[in-house]
């Protein structure tokens, strides 16, 4: 079904086409009904599905013209780039329309956004913490309030902030749509929208826990002292336009960042230590092609949109199975045909074990042709084990626990040329047999 049967108003037909859209994707095409009848709706579809513009069209539809006052619609969000990443998506989707819309999150001061509320918004997207400020100082009221959207709750519960989203909640009117995304939802999620939702209707796009087809990803095992070199040897190997490295801790991504640097890479850093202009310069830098590769945490990268991201390279093996499906979603996105490398170690093996468990499928483990491993071959990741065989070299929690180390194991030839068959084995990397 095509966006002109959808029932939207022609400005934003016009706003979609702008765009560049040529079909609904499903979450669209499920979404966007059940929004425009009224309905309350919880939906589980992570980013990369097209969710923003799944709610953003509806309700844009639902506003009409700009009405001077207080704001009719807020968007919950649990991280700075997501809130102006979605801030951006209402103003392109609505360009036709006379409706404004803003942004309010911390890091950065409260003057501009004071006085962009003082001049009347009609959809205000936020982040708790500075929208619970502009509450405290009576700039914002919510009593107009029509449509309250929750958005990536599932992250908002893992950052801590469900407290305060429930806090929100209760600062509504009663009677108002709301809308509630979740990439999963556990039972924790089901009682908040057990709170906050009445009589919705659910859409459950099947990807929460399924690797996205368009994304090729495989392992590459390691031993621990190896990392780094076996890093610079897949960036020497691999035809990327532009890379999303993550890394467990914010530590580690700096550390990360400085090796690749000295290694003549251009690097952004995206972490919550960041500042805010520090984390808008690096993002911003990282879309228009200034830096290739961008080192990042899950938290500070959950949801980014960038188009073009070529490869995902997990430096560390993702702590939640949920979170290796979102980090390789960075790649992939809207249909392009991107590439996930994750770099295990023989410690990893229950991770992997966990991933695999959680997205149904094994993945699958290759090597790097002409790296230096140690002992000549790459380690074996046997993912039948239950439990995992040694102490971790690296603590599971916080940057505060990782531990230095050295690498000092010998570097992969870097002579061979660049170009590799986009993820699959071939060139320069083979897939290890009997794994
Ligand atoms: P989201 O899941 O909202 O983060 O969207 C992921 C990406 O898909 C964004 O770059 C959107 O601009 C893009 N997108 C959203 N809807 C469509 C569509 N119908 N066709 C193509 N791309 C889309």
């Amino acid at each position: 079904m095509p966006f002109t049967q959808l029932g939207l108003h022609s400005s934003l037909v016009r706003g979609v086409q702008a765009m560049g859209y040529v079909d609904p994707t499903p979450i669209q095409l499920r979404a966007i009904p059940v929004i425009l009848s009224g309905s309350d709706l919880i939906a589980s579809a992570q980013t990369g599905t097209g969710k923003t513009a799944a709610f953003a069209l509806p309700v844009l539809n639902r506003l009409g013209p700009h009405r001077p006052g207080q704001p009719r619609v807020l968007v919950l969000e649990p991280t700075r780039e997501l809130a102006a990443q979605v801030e951006t998506s209402f103003r392109d989707l609505g360009r036709f329309t006379d409706v404004r819309a803003t942004v309010l999150h911390g890091g950065v001061g409260y003057g501009r956004q004071r006085s962009e509320l003082r001049h009347g918004v009609d959809i205000v997207i936020a982040t708790v913490g500075r929208l619970l400020d502009f509450l405290q100082e009576k700039a914002l009221r919510l009593d107009q309030l029509e449509v309250l959207i929750l958005d990536e709750v599932d992250r908002m519960l893992d950052m801590g902030f469900i407290h305060d989203v429930k806090r929100i909640v209760a600062m509504c009117p009663k009677k108002r749509q709301t809308l509630f995304f979740s990439a999963t939802v556990p039972p924790e999620i089901e009682a908040v929208a057990r709170f906050a939702l009445s009589n919705p209707v659910r859409v459950e796009i099947g990807v929460a826990r399924s690797v996205n087809e368009s994304v090729n990803h495989a392992l590459f095992p390691v031993l621990h002292e190896q990392k780094f070199d076996l890093l610079l040897g897949l960036l020497a190997k691999t035809d990327f336009q532009s890379v999303i490295i993550f890394s467990r801790t914010k530590h580690g991504a700096d550390r990360i960042a400085r090796r690749l640097k000295s290694a003549n890479h251009s690097v952004a850093v995206l972490h919550a230590n960041r500042s805010q202009n520090q984390r808008v310069e690096a993002l911003e830098g990282f879309k228009a092609g200034r830096y290739e590769i961008m080192v990042a945490t899950d938290i500070a990268a959950r949801g980014i949109d960038v188009a073009g991201v070529s490869h995902v390279i997990n430096y560390d093996v993702p702590e939640n199975p949920e979170d290796y499906v979102h980090r390789i979603g960075r790649t992939g996105r809207a249909m392009a045909v991107g590439d996930a490398f994750t770099l295990a170690t023989p410690e990893n093996s229950g991770d992997v074990r966990d991933i695999e468990r959680f997205i149904g499928q094994k993945i699958p483990q290759l090597t790097l042709e002409s790296f230096g491993y140690v002992g000549g071959k790459s380690p074996a990741i046997d993912t039948s084990r239950p439990n995992r065989p040694a102490p971790r070299p690296q603590q599971r929690h916080g940057d505060r626990h990782s531990t230095p180390r050295r690498d000092s194991a010998p570097r992969a030839p870097r002579s061979e040329p660049a170009h590799h068959p986009r993820g699959k084995p071939g060139a320069h990397w083979r897939r290890n047999s009997g794994r």
